[in-house]
């Protein structure tokens, strides 16, 4: 494959052997992609590339790093904000890391973001939501907190079908409901914004599959099914009912549906299996605040994923040390939680750490846990040392308020004397 304006670096691709098993060949030198993205991307995600350079070679291993260009830099280059090269890059290496996307006013999507994941149909936002010792939390009990969100990213509210209040469209859509569809006076007269929310069983069964397959793979003890479906029957309750479906169809004794002995064995499923429940999307917020450590791994339809991986990544200490990464079959982009924060762009202040630990969930999808838990060590130790960016500063006592780069310069010290 050649490419217009990027070059391919020397290195081997990562290859992908069983897109459903996520299992990859991995040569010990991979061609990764990396987009630093608009705003702090420029800050975060070149001191997130050093770290995870370290760890890499701290394990015997080399990344040679593909430079990609999407939102703003892709647009001086290419004259579009999502440019064939990148996501054809992606494609075929892979395995990818991106800062954060300014979405282009008047560019016409809804977020560049979105466009990106649906076109590679990266139908998987997973967070795993843990405390990093030393990071202020609005709770009293931040480190009963270890969770790791499924949100699903193709469908919901994602797929952005909505008429504006006023047009044509929404007068037809309102008369096809209230009169073909059989809804008389179900909408109050005068203007009127109307959305439409698919929810499918191909959408909803995929996504659930992923949820119950990491939680077999990394022994945990339950997938939480969140959604409306007391309300809105047909399209949360649905993704319950298929939910429960894939996992009695597909999974056999690997899989318990809730059942009142899984809080007699005080919340332990037994070896190598998992419980699969349920619960509603209101219940669950205030869940995770007070029966914190019941919960595990947690599968969402798109806007009740919105809503509770934020609510989640609050308890432990918010947007600069959140990481996330998005998944299809065979593809995986790491990317941090927080966006551009124009405000701060190229200024050398925010916290690199939701980005470096989007890495380290990409070091973990290459196999590589040894590098992988290096750069969480090295991380937790930085913070622990009080040596921290300016968010975690201002909330702490003492310690010392350091430039991005300086806090990747701590981390990256911390991997070389531990490895
Ligand atoms: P944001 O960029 O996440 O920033 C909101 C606030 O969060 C910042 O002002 C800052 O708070 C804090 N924050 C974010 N990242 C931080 C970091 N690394 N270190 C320390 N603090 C951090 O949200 P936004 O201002 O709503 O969005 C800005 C742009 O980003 C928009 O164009 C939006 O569409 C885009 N966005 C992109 C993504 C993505 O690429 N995945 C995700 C979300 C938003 P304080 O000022 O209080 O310190």
């Amino acid at each position: 494959m050649s490419y217009d304006h990027v070059e391919v670096p020397e290195g081997g691709p990562i290859e992908v052997i069983d897109p459903d098993a996520d299992e990859l060949d991995v040569p010990d030198e991979p061609i990764v992609p990396i987009i630093h993205g608009d705003g702090i991307g420029q800050d975060v995600a070149p001191a997130a590339q050093r770290v995870l350079g370290a760890a890499a070679e701290a394990t015997g291993r080399k990344i040679h790093w593909m430079r990609l260009y999407a939102g703003e830099s892709a647009r001086e280059r290419y004259d579009t904000n999502l440019p064939a090269d990148t996501l054809e890059a992606i494609r075929e290496f892979v395995v990818a890391i991106k800062g954060p996307l300014t979405t282009p006013v008047g560019a016409g999507y809804r977020s560049l973001n979105v466009a990106l994941r649906k076109r590679l149909d990266l139908y998987t936002n997973i967070r795993p939501t843990y405390h990093v010792e030393g990071v202020p939390s609005p709770v009293t009990d931040p480190d009963a907190m270890d969770m790791v969100t499924f949100r699903e990213n193709t469908e919901d509210v994602y797929v952005g079908i909505e008429f504006d209040p006023g047009s044509e469209e929404v007068e037809r859509v309102r008369e096809f409901v209230e009169e073909e569809m059989d809804y008389p006076d179900s909408i109050h007269d005068g203007p009127v914004g109307i959305g439409i929310k698919p929810i499918t069983e191909f959408g909803t069964k995929r996504l659930v599959r992923k949820a119950i397959d990491y939680a077999l793979e990394h022994d945990r003890d339950s997938v939480t099914m969140v959604h409306k479906g007391n309300i809105m029957k047909y399209t949360e309750g649905a993704f319950a009912d298929w939910g429960y479906e894939v996992a009695a169809e597909e999974y056999g004794e690997n899989v318990i549906a809730e059942d009142t002995l899984w809080e007699e064995r005080g919340g332990d499923s037994p070896a190598g299996s998992v419980v699969v429940n349920d619960r509603i999307a209101d219940n669950m917020l205030q869940q995770i605040l007070t029966r914190t450590s019941e919960y595990d791994v947690l599968a969402m339809p798109n806007l009740n994923g919105d809503y509770v991986s934020d609510a989640a990544g609050a308890q432990i200490g918010g947007l600069g040390i959140a990481p996330g990464a998005n998944v299809g079959d065979g593809l995986f982009v790491a990317e941090p939680v927080h966006g551009s924060a124009p405000k701060y762009a190229g200024q050398d202040k925010v916290n690199p750490t939701a980005m470096i630990l989007s890495g380290r969930i990409m070091l973990e999808h290459l196999g590589w846990g040894d590098a992988a838990d290096l750069v969480y060590d090295a991380v937790e130790e930085a913070i622990a040392s009080k040596r921290v960016t300016y968010d975690i500063h201002r909330q702490i006592e003492g310690g010392e308020k350091l430039a991005t780069s300086e806090f990747a310069d701590i981390v990256m010290k911390n991997i070389e004397s531990m490895a």
